[in-house]
């Protein structure tokens, strides 16, 4: 069942996931953006654009602690990441997040696009106005780390090579991986400013063998352990 507001929408993917995208933002710019519910926290993982406010649509039981996770830095992911409070990210891009600058963020692409949008999120909107409010990281996170919402707990994976920043989250109880853009179902980026061939390489083949159920990208459909097996080892093989 699909939800929807005039901005955003939604499907549950498990008891306690969904997903939510934007489906008036140009394709380039419509990422996957995540709802965990968990035991004692809820977690966030990745928030959109910005060109809406995005904490309202959530539902966010009153009075429950909220952590806000960045998989990266980039401006389809971070639009609204100002909107919480408790803010983490991976410590390579923790100056990103504080300056927000469009060299990392990389929103003047957006800015730059034909047609940003298919509809306004609001009568006042002007594409060449966009930009994303500074979000400093309130935690600082490297490989290993563990990010415990009481139930689930997922491990971080340093996935870099679209980003120096880019991260995973491994649940290892069930398998559930959040992939952000290191890897989903498309056409995959490692030509933007802050890509790095070699470091992608290297995620690849950590992605190809890693044990997962189902992987949930930061754009596109979710993924078998197989198709992100098949979609990794494609990228090794392009590149040798
Ligand atoms: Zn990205
Ligand atoms: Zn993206």
């Amino acid at each position: 069942m699909t939800e929807r507001t005039n901005w955003f929408c939604a499907e549950q993917l498990t008891d306690t996931i969904r997903r939510i995208w934007e489906p008036h933002v140009h394709r380039f710019f419509r990422a996957n953006l995540f709802h965990v519910i968990g035991k004692d926290v809820d977690l966030i993982v990745d928030f959109g654009t910005g060109l809406a406010p995005l904490r309202p649509f959530l539902n966010i039981e009153i009075g429950k602690p909220v952590i806000a996770l960045a998989t990266h830095v980039h401006a389809d992911h971070i639009g609204s990441f100002h909107e919480f409070e408790h803010r983490l990210g991976h410590a390579a891009e923790a100056d990103g997040f504080a300056g927000m600058e469009d060299a990392v963020t990389l929103a003047h692409l957006f800015r730059q696009l034909s047609k940003g949008v298919e509809q306004k999120p609001a009568p006042s909107f002007e594409q060449d106005d966009y930009a994303i409010l500074p979000a400093p990281l309130g935690r600082v996170l490297v490989e290993n780390d563990t990010v415990d919402i009481g139930g689930p707990s997922y491990r971080v994976l340093h996935l870099p090579g679209h980003s120096p920043g880019s991260i995973g989250l491994l649940d290892e109880a069930s398998g559930i991986f959040f992939s952000g853009d290191a890897i989903y179902d498309g056409t995959l980026v490692d030509d933007l400013p802050g890509c790095d061939k070699s470091a992608y390489l290297a995620t690849m083949r950590r992605l190809r063998d890693l044990d997962i159920s189902v992987a949930y990208g930061g754009h596109g459909a979710p993924m078998s352990r197989e198709r992100m097996s098949t979609i990794a080892k494609a990228y090794l093989d392009a590149s040798t």
